[in-house]
């Protein structure tokens, strides 16, 4: 679905968004498995060529959003920019402080699906620019989490770093917040946006008064 004009959504366990201009970019990959559905998604839905997208962000090094990264990059040719911090979790397979049943199940799944390590091409740092989208390093969840932020359209792409429920902009579980101090800091670099849209990895749009909710939720947390 068409979230804002030229931003298109794909519902997974993790959120896939397409940024669709002369070229396309293509922000976070889903779950091992998902490549089909978002090439078929390119194809039939947007008219265009998968060979379109030309660029690959990804928003943090979590399995949910680089799951079909692998095969992606192999389809489209597309470049692959990451934070640095967060680039050697897919490029190296450097292992995560993931504990229990969280490391048994992506080491199983990463097993079925053979997902492999992929190369990045473009390595992003906070204030960096990528077609449009302002880069702001958000560590926290994880060490190179990122948000992007146009200033154009004034649509945030927040990843995992904040959720959508009830009317309400919220942090991401406690368990999922290893740095939990750092997630406070990084949160409060969104302070001062003018923001319209807010889009992130697992919850619906936000697409009303998405200043005044970020206010009120960075109000919250301090
Ligand atoms: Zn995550
Ligand atoms: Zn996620």
């Amino acid at each position: 679905m068409e979230v804002v004009a030229g931003i298109y959504q794909i519902k997974g366990v993790a959120n896939v968004y397409l940024v669709v201009d002369d070229d396309i970019m293509l922000i976070d990959t889903g779950l091992p498995g998902s490549s089909s559905k978002i090439i078929k998604y390119v194809k039939e839905n947007l008219k265009r060529n998968p060979q379109d997208i030309k660029t690959i962000v990804i928003t943090h090094h979590h399995f949910d959003h680089t799951g079909s990264l692998d095969k992606l990059k192999i389809l489209s040719g597309a470049q692959v920019a990451v934070h640095s911090a967060d680039a050697p979790y897919i490029s190296e397979n450097k292992k995560p402080v993931e504990m229990g049943f969280m490391r048994y199940m992506v080491n199983l799944i990463k097993f079925i699906y053979r997902t492999k390590p992929v190369e990045i091409d473009i390595l992003l740092n906070d204030g960096d620019v990528i077609n449009g989208y302002q880069v702001i390093q958000t560590p926290g969840h994880t060490p190179g989490s990122i948000c992007l932020y146009n200033p154009q359209n004034k649509v945030l792409i927040v990843g995992d770093n904040l959720g959508y429920s009830k009317d309400k902009i919220v942090s991401p579980p406690a368990n999922l917040l290893p740095e939990p101090e750092k997630y406070k800091k990084s949160m409060k670099k969104l302070e001062n946006l003018d923001v319209e849209v807010i889009l992130s990895g697992h919850s619906p749009p936000v697409t009303n008064e998405a200043t005044s909710k970020l206010d009120e939720y960075l109000k919250d947390i301090n």
